[in-house]
């Protein structure tokens, strides 16, 4: 039967009297390799400005100070974050742990729409962003009630010419204030319920909603992966170790997605490169000039690096460590960003928001993980896979795959349906359908949930098919998922057209074609652009349901495969 133990109790003491900050600040733990003497925590892509840890600590410090004074930032307020990667992007988060406050990161490509939904979800009182995407920031504001000078910015060109507080100035000020706040300590077992950040997922089914984290869940991520990789373990030579003090990682397009990468790489004493701007001739300059170790990607990164002729105009010998994450990725891919990088040792790793992080990981002594499998569980998870009907199938067939780690979510947060529906007795449903080897391998075979996966970012379809209702032609719609050879996967929708529009797209082949077009434009003005129509539109007569009404989604998805048969 596909069922695997590792008992929580074998793993190192978890800190459950903890914030996350301060386990990645100020502790030690028996797990955590000894940092280099003047190896910074952070390099600033563009101007290779570095941030040792007592900088951090002083940032912080004096952010949560002016947040607490100005803005009286309290215990489980919510300080939503909306903007691409920034050096005091981290000192943000840190600052509002350090006030028992809640992070929550919004995808910096979000329309004025998505980000005041965000903001409502999450009872935000503050919205912290960056110079460009100001004007979203300050409508979605308006949108939901927020005063304008709760808008703060971070400090990059042209910030000092806007009528908004600087995360710059505050910090100033916060450091020349006398204390105003007391740093929100946990008493033991407080941090298994204390929510440490929103983060967004639309889970099995419907719109993303808000996933409760709380410090617990992505400390004992870390140390799960601690264990997995043996750091500090004493018969492992340095020259073994996957993760080694002094190493460099590159922090990826959009930190808020790795925020929990970023965390272990700390840990393991290694150093972030931040990227500002994300471009990827810059990305791979970045490898050349740090030094990157470590690379943490999504597939289309892969494929980039695999594909394009400008990986041999730069010194990318070395890199060590490529791990990629979020969505499948086909192992001819694989096989090809291997060519690339003939001396790293390549694999996959698979986790969902849910759980804090990581599932699984490509095992250590498997330099060259093209099994196809998305690596092997880590300590202290407990997995089972299910069958469709909720008996136990047995290793080596498709099924659910059903978990219990110290690493999960407490829940959606304001949505007790979706939460009765995913977390079950201590139990969560991936809603993956995997395999299992008896050794713990994840093969990932397919999603049984809804969600699409497009460049490695969630796209929920019940939030574009509410998006596409709103079209004043459109009667019915359901959005599926077609393969895409960069995006992994892009949005197709099929749409019923109401009677009148529906006899002229019939009777003019143009005008069906306009319609479409204006379908697919409605959807780009209203979201962010990864989630556009980008897989077209098809008409259709009607949307196939079962007889309670049920969308059968299975039946469209098909359908959708052999008109896109993809890559
Ligand atoms: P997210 O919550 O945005 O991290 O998305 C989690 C989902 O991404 C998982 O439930 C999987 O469907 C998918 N996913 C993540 N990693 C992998 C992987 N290595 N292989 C296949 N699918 C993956």
């Amino acid at each position: 039967m596909a069922e695997i133990f590792s008992p929580v109790q074998n793993l190192p003491r978890i800190p459950d009297d903890l914030t996350l900050t301060q386990f990645i600040l100020d502790c030690e733990h028996p797990c955590k390799p000894v940092r280099k003497v003047g190896v910074p925590w952070i390099i600033e892509d563009h101007s290779g400005k570095t941030l040792e840890l007592e900088e951090l600590r002083t940032r912080t410090y004096g952010l949560a100070n002016a947040l607490k004074i100005r803005y009286d930032i309290k215990e489980d307020d919510a300080v939503l974050i909306f903007s691409p990667n920034h050096v005091d992007y981290l000192v943000a988060i840190w600052a509002a742990h350090r006030l028992g406050a809640i992070v929550s990161g919004a995808n910096p490509t979000f329309t004025t729409d998505e980000l005041a939904y965000q903001v409502e979800a999450t009872k935000a009182g503050i919205i912290l962003t960056h110079p460009d995407l100001l004007p979203v920031a300050l409508s979605a504001a308006r949108a939901s009630g927020i005063h304008s000078d709760h808008v703060i910015v971070f400090d990059a060109a042209g910030s000092e010419n806007l009528q908004v507080s600087t995360v710059q100035t505050l910090i100033t000020q916060g450091l020349a204030s006398p204390p105003g706040f007391k740093e929100r300590r946990l008493s033991p077992g407080e941090a298994r319920t204390k929510i440490a950040f929103y983060c967004f997922s639309s889970g099995t089914t419907g719109k993303p909603k808000a996933v409760a984290i709380p410090h617990y869940a992505p400390i004992a991520n870390i140390i799960q992966m601690a264990v997995f990789h043996k750091l500090n373990a004493s018969d492992v030579p340095m020259e073994e170790q996957r993760f080694r003090p002094g190493d460099i990682c590159s922090g990826g397009e959009y930190i808020y997605a790795l925020v929990f990468n970023t965390h272990f790489m700390f840990f393991c004493g290694m150093s972030v490169v931040l990227t500002t701007r994300f471009s990827f001739a810059d990305f791979l300059k970045n490898i050349d000039s740090y030094r990157i170790t470590h690379l943490i990607l999504v597939p289309p990164m892969v494929v980039l690096l695999s594909k394009s002729p400008e990986v041999t105009k730069y010194d990318l010998s070395t890199v060590r460590f490529i791990k990629s994450g979020g969505a499948p990725l086909a192992p001819a891919t694989l096989e090809q960003l291997i060519k690339c990088f003939p001396d790293a040792s390549v694999g996959q790793g698979y986790g969902t928001t849910e759980s804090s992080g990581g599932i699984s990981i490509s095992p250590i002594d498997r330099k060259r993980d093209v099994s196809g499998g998305s690596g092997i569980l880590l300590p202290g998870i407990d997995a089972r896979v299910e069958r469709q009907d909720g008996s136990l199938a047995e290793f080596g067939e498709m099924g659910e795959l059903v978990i219990r780690s110290p690493s999960l979510a407490l829940g959606y947060a304001g949505n007790r349906l979706a939460m009765e529906e995913t977390f079950i007795n201590g139990w969560y449903r991936t809603g993956d359908e995997v395999k299992l080897t008896h050794t713990g391998e994840v093969f990932v075979i397919d999603r049984l949930k809804e969600m699409l996966k497009v460049r490695g970012y969630q796209v929920a379809p019940a939030e574009l098919e509410g998006c596409i209702l709103d079209h004043p032609d459109v009667a019915d719609t359901c959005v599926v998922g077609v393969q895409d050879e960069y995006s992994g996967e892009i949005p197709l929708a099929f749409v019923v057209l109401h009677p009148g529009p529906a006899e002229h797209a019939r009777e003019d082949p143009r005008v069906a074609e306009d319609m479409k077009q204006s379908i697919v434009k409605h959807v780009a003005d209203r979201k962010a652009a990864y989630k556009k129509l980008a897989g077209g539109v098809e008409f259709v007569d009607a949307i196939p349901k079962n007889p309670s009404g049920k969308l059968l989604r299975r039946v469209l998805r098909d359908r959708a495969k052999e008109l896109r048969p993809g890559p």
